[in-house]
């Protein structure tokens, strides 16, 4: 027997800023369960910035989307039939098939969850964005109690809770994000000490506002112009996690900054790139503390959610324009 599902494919490779045309909604029929396999019926996907770097044919450390075939990215949906004991009808499961509605695949590709958890928040603050910012503050900046550090896209599903974790184990924590409402949200709602929006002058002169004395850490989601003033701003032996660039996914130029990259070397810094991939290991330890903070109130999982798979081309355009707080999901 087999079902309609629907599942989005690429359309064609985006030049620039992507657009709806680049994106096609496409009726599929779907099998039952094959020995070893499940068929899930999804109920919330991601749209993730590392995807627009997917959709173009570039080698990277994940494998370009094909034009004409769906697309795929984190998902957390249901089972709906089982050949495996392992996970039973009913069942919520976290896998790598988002996307489409319907998802077949082998067991093991399915990740069975708690029944009470929140699915969503399994793409965001206690998935792979909330891994990232764990790592990358933890493990890759090493950041210490007292400590000042700067997070760009900060009203993000990475940056918000960057934020928050420094708050949480006692340092200060400047954000700078693209919005009015958004760095009021980061001061008021989340404890940001203070927050910036850089659409408002130059990034460099509102950072040395911000924090005068300097900063120990930056944690750059943005790259170009915010790299560049972080340098600026980075005390001697200062450590800059350079986790994503979105300033540049959709350039077609090479972007100019940092301009100032040769302060590298007289103030001592480590910038360091990083994969949240690498950071496997602390997985149960991020979960468990970030749990516990989420209960506990010290963290807030903010989203913004979109509905229907039918707009979710529209949620990974309007992610790259910043018009998500918190993790952007769609919800099927
Ligand atoms: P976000 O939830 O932060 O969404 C993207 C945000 O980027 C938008 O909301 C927008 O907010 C901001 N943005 C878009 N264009 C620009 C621009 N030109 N300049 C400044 N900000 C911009 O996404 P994630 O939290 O999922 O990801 C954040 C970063 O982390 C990305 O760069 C991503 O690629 C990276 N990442 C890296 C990983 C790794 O393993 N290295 C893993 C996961 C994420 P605004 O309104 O503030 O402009």
């Amino acid at each position: 027997m087999s079902r309609q599902g629907r599942e989005v494919r690429l359309a064609a490779r985006p030049t620039g800023e992507p657009v709806a045309s680049d994106f096609e909604l496409a009726d599929v029929e779907v099998s039952d369960p094959a020995p070893g396999e499940v068929l899930v019926r999804n109920l919330v996907m991601s749209v993730d910035p590392y995807m627009r770097g997917r959709m173009n044919d570039v080698k990277s450390y994940v494998p370009p989307f094909q034009v004409g075939a769906a697309l795929d990215g984190g998902a957390v949906g249901q089972v709906v039939a089982s050949t495996v004991a392992t996970h039973a009808e009913g069942d919520l499961v976290l896998h790598r098939f988002g996307w489409r509605d319907l998802a077949v695949g082998a067991a093991s590709g399915f990740t069975v969850l708690a029944p009470t958890d929140r699915p969503s928040d399994h793409l965001g603050v206690l998935g792979m964005p909330g891994l990232t910012a764990w790592a990358g503050l933890f493990a890759v900046a090493r950041f210490e109690p007292g400590e000042t550090v700067f997070v760009s896209g900060a009203a993000g599903a990475v940056g918000s809770l960057v934020g928050q974790l420094v708050k949480a184990r006692g340092g200060t924590v400047i954000g700078s994000a693209g919005s009015a409402a958004k760095t009021s949200w980061l001061t008021d709602e989340l404890g940001f000490d203070a927050a910036f929006n850089y659409k408002d002058g130059p990034v460099a002169a509102q950072l040395r506002e911000a924090a005068p004395k300097g900063i120990d850490v930056y944690f750059d989601n943005v790259g170009g112009e915010h790299l560049e003033a972080a340098i600026g701003s980075l005390g001697v032996h200062g450590r800059a996690v350079i986790c994503g660039m979105i300033s540049a996914y959709n350039a077609t130029e090479p972007p100019a900054a940092p301009r100032n990259l040769a302060m590298v070397i007289g103030k001592r810094l480590r910038l360091e790139g990083m994969l949240v991939s690498d950071h496997d290991a602390l997985r149960p330890e991020f979960e468990r503390e970030v749990t516990a903070m989420l209960l506990d109130g010290r963290v807030k999982a903010a989203e913004t959610v979109v509905e229907g798979l039918d707009h979710a081309a529209e949620a990974f355009i309007g992610l790259l324009r910043g018009e998500n707080t918190g993790k952007m999901v769609v919800r099927l």
